[in-house]
């Protein structure tokens, strides 16, 4: 029961205003004593915006850090990066139970196992169909279809009523592996009363029903009998009903399938022990590759997003060392170019095309799915749950704002429009975001993790559009110069336009500004310092158009 201060409340601390690191809090208690469950912990990819030397961005989770002693579990709806990726690093930082399914931990686990350093994470395996109950919460796992196996919704029953949290989704009758999304069991969670509905908003730009996984399968299959020589196709490591589809699809042809790159090697690994690829012959690694003949073999590589040294990459290249393609080989790409991914992903294209191999994408042939729901699909789990509040998650700005609108054009009376790090008030009352907590970014970087605003990456960028100047000057006690300036550059151009060379330039320069100064002024380091800084940005724009970072050292001899 609850008791008069008992409030429910909705805070993500990632994934709303953007597609990856999912973290979705869930609070019950009076204000100031609230226990939480987190949902899902996943990084993002730092390429899609300009930080060099990023390559992986968690969410900051430092509120429920804090809050630690109140957090009762972690509860991953699905193995996919975007909600898991965080959960190796930010976990020592929590150190609560984390509940998932057995594909999802034995990923984990074998992650694990070959990055030295990992923590062993306190995992508890828990069934599609499963309920748990902790503290206020009752968490219900809730099969659903997607692109990787073992997809759940939770369904989370509190004193204050029933929330659903869709996790991404999709509706397919026929999802070649794995669970469907059933109707009965969200209509049954309609009819007992959906409080509110939190919902996946990747693809509601896309009007209509997504194609079916099997629809892939059997194009994928149809490619495979009829390629002249050669068969590579590249997909999500993880999209097993993928990879079970390619492997039916060899098998049928007379051909065997070798399996390349690290991710893949993991993922086939579990999914065998698993039971998803039962019935289908061993794969084959890549060293044999190069002894199959041309029309006997399907290689399944890792890449799809031009990741540039996973197997595609390289291959396009011709720098793998097992695996290579030749005029009239077939690739398949298998997938969709991630936002930000697209240029890598096109060169590789380009290059293999150039090299006489053919290439075939989703723009030329139904050889991908999404594993988001477009609008008629949502339209439907809108209908089956009747919900009175919505809240879209699992979206840029973009696509939280149309699926706002489209929530209410379906009839929904109260649509939140939520961010990382609003608190929304879920009940009782009327649903509204009440309270803020601290949420942002953290940063991989080598193998440091790093606050977003730490002056890091800020210089980097700065670096990379106009480079460096450091001067060296040696001055003695009395202010008399000792020798000549040292100058050093980076990434500057080598002359101006009249043909001077930068370094003269800057040289030039600063015997001026140091001839300028009275023999007292230059007793004063700083002083120097800024004279000389000033004048060689400036005199550098003026030739250049740009200026650059400036270092100046004055050392007394
Ligand atoms: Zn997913
Ligand atoms: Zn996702």
């Amino acid at each position: 029961m609850a008791s008069a201060n008992d409030e429910l409340v909705f805070a993500p601390l990632g994934g709303l205003g953007e597609i990856g690191m999912n973290a979705a809090l869930y609070g019950f208690g009076p204000e100031q004593n609230r226990q939480w469950i987190l949902v899902d912990c996943g990084m993002g990819f730092g390429g899609e915006e300009h930080l060099p030397g990023i390559d992986v961005v968690y969410p900051d989770l430092r509120f429920i850090e804090e809050e630690r002693h109140n957090l009762l579990g972690i509860f991953i709806t699905h193995a996919h990066e975007d909600h898991i990726g965080a959960l190796v690093e930010m976990w020592p930082r929590l150190r609560a139970p984390v509940y998932a399914t057995r594909f999802a931990t034995g990923l984990l686990e074998t992650r694990r196992l070959s990055e030295p350093g990992a923590p062993k994470i306190d995992l508890k395996e828990i069934k599609p169909g499963q309920r748990i109950k902790l503290g206020p919460f009752d968490i219900e796992y809730v099969p659903v279809a997607h692109s990787i196996p073992e997809s759940n919704a939770v369904a989370i029953r509190t004193p204050h009523g029933l929330v659903v949290h869709t996790g991404d989704w999709k509706l397919d009758p026929t999802p070649y592996l794995g669970s469907l999304t059933s109707e009965e069991t969200f209509r049954a969670l309609g009819d007992e009363g959906v409080l509110a509905l939190i919902c996946d908003s990747t693809n509601v730009v896309r009007e209509g029903t997504s194609p079916s996984e099997a629809d892939v399968a059997s194009h994928l299959a149809e490619l495979i009998k009829t390629a002249p020589h050669r068969v590579a196709v590249t997909t999500f490591a993880s999209n097993v009903a993928r990879i079970r589809s390619v492997a039916e699809a060899a098998r049928e042809a007379g051909r065997e399938v070798v399996v390349v790159g690290r991710a893949m090697d993991r993922v086939a690994d579990v999914a065998r022990e698993c039971g998803f690829l039962e019935g289908l012959p061993d794969f084959r690694t890549p060293d044999n590759y190069g002894y199959l003949p041309r029309d006997k073999v399907v290689a399944i590589l890792t890449g799809s997003q031009g990741e540039p040294r996973a197997a595609m990459a390289r291959i396009a290249q011709d720098e793998h060392p097992d695996i290579a393609l030749s005029k009239g080989d077939r690739v398949i790409f298998s997938s969709r170019a991630i936002p930000g991914n697209e240029k890598a992903v096109g060169a590789i294209i380009n290059s293999l095309i150039e090299q006489g191999i053919e290439v075939i994408t989703d723009r030329n042939g139904l050889v991908h799915v999404s594993g988001h729901p477009r609008r008629g699909e949502l339209a439907q789990m809108y209908q089956w749950t009747r919900p009175r509040i919505a809240i879209p998650a699992h979206g840029e700005a973009l696509h939280l704002e149309e699926h706002a609108r489209f929530a209410r054009g379906l009839g929904v009376s109260e649509v939140i429009r939520a961010r990382n790090g609003n608190v929304v008030r879920l009940a009782p009352g009327p649903a509204e975001v009440i309270d803020t907590v601290p949420a942002g970014r953290l940063y991989r970087d080598g193998n440091l993790v790093i606050q977003a605003n730490e002056r890091a990456v800020p210089e980097r960028r700065k670096l990379s559009f106009a480079g460096l100047v450091s001067a060296a000057i040696a001055l003695e006690e009395d202010g008399e110069i000792a020798g000549d300036p040292i100058i050093e550059t980076m990434g500057l151009p080598s002359k101006t336009r009249s043909g001077e060379s930068f370094d003269e330039l800057i040289a030039d320069t600063v015997s001026e500004v140091l001839d300028g100064l009275s023999k007292a002024k230059r007793r004063d380091s700083d002083t120097v310092e800024n004279a000389v800084k000033r004048a060689i940005r400036a005199k550098v724009n003026e030739a250049w158009g740009k200026k650059p970072a400036c270092h100046v050292l004055v050392v007394e001899v």
